[in-house]
């Protein structure tokens, strides 16, 4: 297997995840292959991206941007077809050639690519933690059945994949998940009140897409993280906590039973826990700013405070009404951020609305992926927001 070409199907690619991705792959073309790509709205950086890795499909989000990226290609003396939708996403994520899926959307649209891809047997690297957070269950059937893998890429699930490494699942007391607090780790909840979407958008240690951005800030990043973790380790939420760590250098930890507490540390890059998803089992040379802890010189922990970022309580809440709640908790705050950012709302009516739709909702769980998307649908229309048209491949 070391010698094969592993062949990647990439979602997201116009995205800080799928740039991520790129960059390990180009610095390792005898052991990985650009297959497909699917990606938003950027058509140039599309452009260089097929002109450079050469895939054999391309997939954009709007018909218009399919034909003038195929012009561009056309242009370049590339003839590479490029679909667009959510018809361009599962033809990326199913394409016959790939081994493996990068799914690095943003938001729920990364749902269905995922369930197709693992439907046609191809491992999912999974970026996309809202469909793991929709679909957990869903997706680690569909897995099981098809002799697939669900690979995590988040920081700090990847950090966790780690920590357990050759241990047996017996003697995990918990798993600890670090959060750097985001920008407003100190603010009071009036000073909160005040906070714009620009403030909101800078965050002290991740250079990340403007979603994942805003989640950190409330928090409700970590919470989503709590569920993608007990889906991905199958391990109980109410044993999965939370640990602020403003510096980012501890990735997550695992607590055993014996007390003996592992953890896995590095810079904050996405390349690494992206290279150890593509290289496992196996440990890839990466030639990267490497962590200098006498440098650093210390390391800071806090517990969370769920007052001042209620996301944490909500998600205890919601896991507690099983799958509706997960996924009225991931639509409401989709729903919400965007809101936030286009001024509509406050920073603290994030968590509102979200606390707000799970008192209406009734707990209920699913079986499928269109009792699911139906669920998801609902929450969405119940807020007024509908799901847009087409697919945002991108993860912006
Ligand atoms: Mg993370």
């Amino acid at each position: 297997m070391a010698d094969a070409v592993k062949k990647i199907a990439l979602l997201g690619a116009s995205g800080s995840i799928g740039g991520s991705t790129l960059d390990i792959v180009a610095r390792f073309p005898e052991r990985y292959e650009i297959v497909a790509l699917g990606g938003g709205r950027n058509l140039e950086i599309l452009a260089r991206q097929a002109e450079r890795f050469r895939p054999g499909l391309v997939a954009v989000q709007e018909p218009e941007g399919a034909r003038e990226l195929a012009r561009r290609l056309k242009h370049r003396g590339l003839k590479i077809p490029v679909l667009a939708g959510s018809e361009g996403a599962l033809a990326v994520a199913t394409c016959p050639e790939a081994d493996l899926l990068v799914a690095a959307m943003v938001g729920a649209v990364g749902l269905e690519p995922a369930c197709a891809a693992l439907q046609a047997g191809k491992d999912v690297a999974l970026a996309n933690k809202e469909s793991m957070v929709m679909a957990g269950r869903l997706l680690n059937r569909l897995a099981a059945e098809n002799g697939a893998r669900i690979l995590p890429l988040d920081s700090e699930h990847s950090a966790i994949w780690q920590a357990l490494n050759g241990e047996g699942r017996g003697g995990v007391k918990k798993l600890i998940l670090t959060a750097s607090g985001g920008p407003f780790r100190e603010f009071t909840l009036r000073q909160m009140a005040a906070v714009t979407p620009e403030q909101a958008l800078k965050h002290p240690r991740w250079d990340m897409g403007p979603k994942i951005t805003i989640d950190s800030a409330t928090m409700m990043n970590k919470a989503l993280e709590i569920i993608e973790a007990r889906w991905l380790f199958e391990i109980p939420a109410d044993r999965i906590e939370v640990l602020v760590h403003p510096q980012s250098i501890v990735h997550s930890l695992v607590e055993y039973v014996d007390g003996s507490v592992l953890a896995q540390l590095g810079l904050p890059d996405m390349r690494l826990p992206i290279a150890y998803a593509l290289g496992a089992p196996e440990r890839l040379h990466l030639d990267l700013p490497k962590l200098d802890l006498a440098e650093i010189g210390r390391l800071d922990f806090f517990p969370a405070d769920d007052e001042r970022f209620p996301a944490l309580a909500l998600v205890r809440r919601a896991l507690g009404m099983g799958d509706s709640g997960a996924i009225a908790l991931n639509a409401a705050n989709e729903v919400a951020v965007e809101r936030f950012r286009a001024h509509e709302i406050g920073f603290l009516e994030i968590a509102a609305t979200v606390a707000a739709v799970l008192d209406e909702i009734s707990a209920c769980e699913f079986e499928t992926l269109e009792e699911i998307l139906e669920c998801d649908r609902m929450v969405r229309e119940r807020l007024g927001r509908g799901r847009k048209k087409g697919t945002d491949l991108s993860a912006e």
